[in-house]
């Protein structure tokens, strides 16, 4: 951990991918947020599109005196603010649905959809504009890994990303947050051990710092990578991790609620 380093609050974030109908998402909103209470983390739900207006309406229910009240997020969104573009979602008309984040360059949109760092900043950068926190996903696959060009590959991603949101320094908070996340990790059960995880957050924390200076300090960087209860208490105590991005184990509101309770 660096010395400009701050303690930041854990952010627990859920990425349910291409899953569940609205009643699904309904019933996980019931038990995550009768369950939740007030733990010491916040946390974003970032659900499919169609999903979004179910749990938004369940997340309104909340009364943020009594419960920690989830943020609401969506798994993409287009580089323009509106237009011809079929089948794509806009910034504005995420925010319309109550949305106040965005998952930008997940692995899974880089390989499938073929997203490159270019594209990925624009996304972020048209996110941020409109008001909406982009997430935005970096990591490394297994060819990299093991040519020992990790540092390399998180230095070009997270260099895109800076330099689409013009974000070179200044005391400016930049409103986004970091998720780390190893491909080979991802879905696979084969979670980064604590101490290659703190390897990698603690390589973006200096590079953020030297782009940014102080400003840094408000980024939180998560890790993502087969997180799950069992393993969630011991990749929290490393100095430089700040939460969680979780795919799978955020399906089931029980093993996403103990996430929470053991990354509290
Ligand atoms: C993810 O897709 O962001 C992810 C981390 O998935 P999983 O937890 O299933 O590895």
């Amino acid at each position: 951990m660096s010395a400009a380093s701050v303690s930041r609050r854990p952010l627990i974030a859920a990425n349910w991918k291409m899953n569940k109908t609205r009643q699904e998402a309904q019933t996980f909103c019931d038990v995550l947020l009768t369950d939740l209470g007030q733990p010491p983390v916040s946390v974003v739900l970032f659900a499919g599109f169609t999903l979004l207006e179910t749990v938004r309406r369940a997340l309104d229910e909340l009364d943020p005196a009594t419960a920690t009240v989830p943020s609401l997020g969506a798994q993409d969104v287009h580089p323009e603010a509106a237009g011809a573009f079929t089948g794509d979602i806009a910034a504005p008309q995420l925010l319309d649905v109550g949305c106040s984040w965005v998952l930008c360059g997940h692995s899974e949109r880089r390989r499938d959809h073929g997203e490159r760092d270019e594209l990925v900043g624009a996304k972020a950068r048209t996110a941020r504009r409109a008001g909406l926190r982009p997430m935005v996903c970096l990591g490394e696959d297994l060819e990299a890994r093991e040519a020992d060009r990790t540092f390399e590959v998180l230095d070009r991603q997270l260099n895109g990303v800076l330099d689409a949101l013009g974000a070179g320094g200044g005391d400016d908070p930049p409103a986004l947050a970091l998720a780390y996340e190893p491909v080979w990790a991802i879905g696979t059960g084969k979670t980064a051990t604590p101490a290659l995880a703190q390897a990698s957050h603690a390589f973006l924390r200096e590079r953020l710092e030297a782009r940014l200076g102080a400003a840094a300090a408000s980024i939180p960087i998560l890790y993502g990578g087969s997180v799950k209860a069992g393993n969630a208490a011991e990749l929290i105590t490393q100095p430089d991790v700040d939460g969680f991005l979780v795919g799978g184990a955020s399906l089931d509101a029980a093993s996403f609620s103990a996430i929470i309770a053991n990354s509290s």
